[in-house]
């Protein structure tokens, strides 16, 4: 198996990006299954921490755009338990300042 380019790692992320809503993905930290909305037959298998998915184009270059869609959830998934504790903190302290009114 070659290694990718840089490049080659960034076409199949934007592609994995222009496509992430026609997309469902199941799991979590790191394992999940990403099934095609439309085609559903176009289900796949990504394990992050094996670096793997089970579709043709993974298995020749090692990297696809379903690993990397994987990866975006994550990001996603982070930021957004980010932003409920940054948002929960908020609220607590605008509850305290305000209680007394
Ligand atoms: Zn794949």
């Amino acid at each position: 198996m070659k290694l990718l380019t840089k490049s080659r790692i960034i076409v199949i992320r934007a592609r994995a990006y222009a496509q992430f809503e026609d997309y469902t993905l199941n799991g979590a930290n790191g394992k999940y299954t990403v099934i095609h909305n439309a085609d559903t037959r176009r289900c796949y298998s990504v394990d992050l921490h094996a670096r793997t998915c089970d579709c043709p184009a993974c298995e020749k270059e090692g990297y696809c755009k379903h690993c990397a869609m994987v990866q975006l959830e994550e990001v996603v998934r982070e930021r957004h338990e980010q932003w409920k504790a940054e948002w929960e903190a908020e609220r607590e302290a605008y509850c305290d300042r305000y209680a007394k009114y």
